[in-house]
């Protein structure tokens, strides 16, 4: 194992010298993150077919999906529909949550990656038709399309855990990193959690030992690693300062990571915090906000002598402060479209063929993103991988050619065991997919990989990633 020596990293300090030269050296490491299978410089001839193509949804996906479509075809006839200008890098919550970025770090201008000859529809979609290539938009004006590109992104349902308002976050000890506002462009969730673990660091200061709860729900997540970044930080972050509390990390699943090495990685990170624990199966179904308590199902095997019984039960936990990662799903305008699968373990999202992200029933029709019904990661990391294909995927339907891209299933979850490291978690359908040859084990902490993430990836999200160019 090529393990990088550990350096402590000062939380609010900005970019140090040494990082900065870190940063230079690490440079050629970006550049063949960039280079991965991803590149789309290559100069290809723009195809000339025709056909009107509407794109729902201007987050990562969305912007991705239109600069790609824009540069192999010319003369586009595209049409975004989002109703949001403000434009979110959501992985940096995280870090705003942990001191690390400012609010103003993630916000990020649709003006500025929407070029003027693709026509905005500053609306948002209330109803998709696709029997009749229609979409209704929420002012009531209907939307034709030729083809579709469904790049929604996944909802955040707070007031599917029964008691809880969004509004009740950043009240009562109440925290939840992933608290945003496309439309009205607001992420409160970092600048909510960073208030809420300072909150906490002042109750240990003052003598009490607070009990602090980490949830991670039964449905899909975007960045499945998000929860256990934020415990880890927070718990990384009173360390630092020779403190430490009761913090109890319960989730819906039955391991850490679905990648052995990299549970193992994650366990040893908790095992170094005095006061943490893991609580698997349980999955958060009902808030108290008012007295501090978090109802959870638990579902857990009975072995006796007559055999195994799966066994399921409510647990109340007290808590002092909870952050809460909510059940997600597609947003309304999909979830309640015939466009969703009605079974399996994708249940609920865009029912799309996990290696040609076209719809598997309307042929006309492309998912990207979180949207996607897939089993792999939702991350920006695969919608990065996603845009291409669907690009050339719709150019084949458009010419009436076999569709001939396929997802690999790529995505990528930077977990942070404690400030100064990342876990690159890079895999797909087959396996590891490490972007730097060689840095075979992905389940090693690197600093390098700390500061690539700090420091370079947003810029690399907003000026490459959002013009299509990787
Ligand atoms: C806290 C956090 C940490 C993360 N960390 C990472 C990370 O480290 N690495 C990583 O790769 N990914 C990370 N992600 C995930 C990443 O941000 C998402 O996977 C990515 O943004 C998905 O892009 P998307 O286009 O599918 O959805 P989004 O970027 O969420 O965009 C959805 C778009 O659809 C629009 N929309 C929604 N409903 C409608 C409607 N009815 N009509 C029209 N438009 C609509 C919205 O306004 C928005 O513009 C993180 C996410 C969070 C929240």
């Amino acid at each position: 194992m090529n393990q990088e020596p550990k350096k402590t990293l000062n939380i609010e300090s900005n970019l140090s010298r040494r990082d900065a030269i870190k940063l230079i050296g690490i440079s050629p490491v970006a550049a063949m993150v960039i280079a991965n299978g991803s590149m789309s410089s290559e100069a290809e001839a723009a195809t000339d077919v025709k056909g009107k193509i509407v794109i729902i949804g201007a987050g990562a996906g969305g912007i991705m999906a239109m600069a790609h479509l824009k540069s192999k075809i010319s003369n586009p006839d595209i049409t975004i529909i989002a109703p949001n200008e403000t434009h979110l890098y959501q992985p940096g919550q995280v870090f705003i949550a942990t001191g690390v970025y400012q609010t103003e770090d993630i916000i990020m201008n649709n003006n500025d990656f929407i070029p003027s000859d693709v026509n905005w529809i500053k609306d948002e979609v209330k109803n998709i038709d696709a029997d009749s290539n229609k979409i209704t938009l929420r002012n009531g004006e209907d939307v034709s399309y030729d083809y579709l590109v469904i790049a929604t992104g996944a909802a955040c349902n707070y007031d599917w855990i029964e008691g809880l308002k969004k509004e009740d976050i950043g009240t009562n000890g109440l925290s939840s990193v992933y608290l945003s506002d496309f439309e009205k462009g607001t992420a409160d969730g970092g600048s909510t959690s960073w208030t809420w673990l300072k909150d906490i660091t002042k109750e240990i200061e003052s003598g009490k030992k607070p009990r602090v709860i980490f949830t991670q729900p039964r449905t899909a997540i975007k960045c499945g690693g998000a929860p256990q970044k934020m415990l880890c930080l927070c718990a990384d972050y009173l360390k630092q300062k020779k403190l430490h509390t009761e913090m109890i990390f319960t989730t819906a699943g039955g391991k850490l990571f679905s990648l052995k090495n990299i549970a193992d990685e994650l366990q040893k990170a908790q095992d170094s915090y005095e006061g943490m624990s893991t609580k698997f199966k349980h999955n958060l179904i009902k808030v108290d906000v008012k007295n501090k308590k978090a109802t959870f199902h638990y579902i857990y095997e009975h072995k006796d002598e007559w055999g195994i019984e799966s066994m399921e039960e409510e647990v109340v936990l007290d808590y002092d402060y909870l952050h809460i990662v909510p059940p997600m799903s597609p947003v309304e305008a999909v979830r309640e479209s015939n466009l969703v699968w009605e079974e399996g373990p994708e249940k609920g999202w865009l029912e799309v063929d996990k290696f040609t992200l076209q719809h598997r029933r309307y042929k006309n029709i492309f998912g990207i993103g979180d949207v996607c019904g897939i089993p792999m990661g939702k991350t920006g990391g695969s919608a990065r991988h996603h845009a291409p294909i669907v690009a050339k995927n719709i150019i084949s339907v458009m010419g009436n050619k076999p569709l001939e891209e396929k997802f690999d299933g790529y995505t990528v979850c930077p977990l942070k065991p404690r400030y100064g490291e990342i876990i690159m978690a890079e895999f797909g359908y087959d396996g590891p997919m490490p972007s730097i040859p060689f840095w075979k084990d992905i389940s090693v902490p690197r600093y390098s990989w700390w500061v690539f993430d700090v420091y370079m990836l947003k810029h690399m999200y907003k000026h490459l990633m959002m013009r299509g160019l990787m």
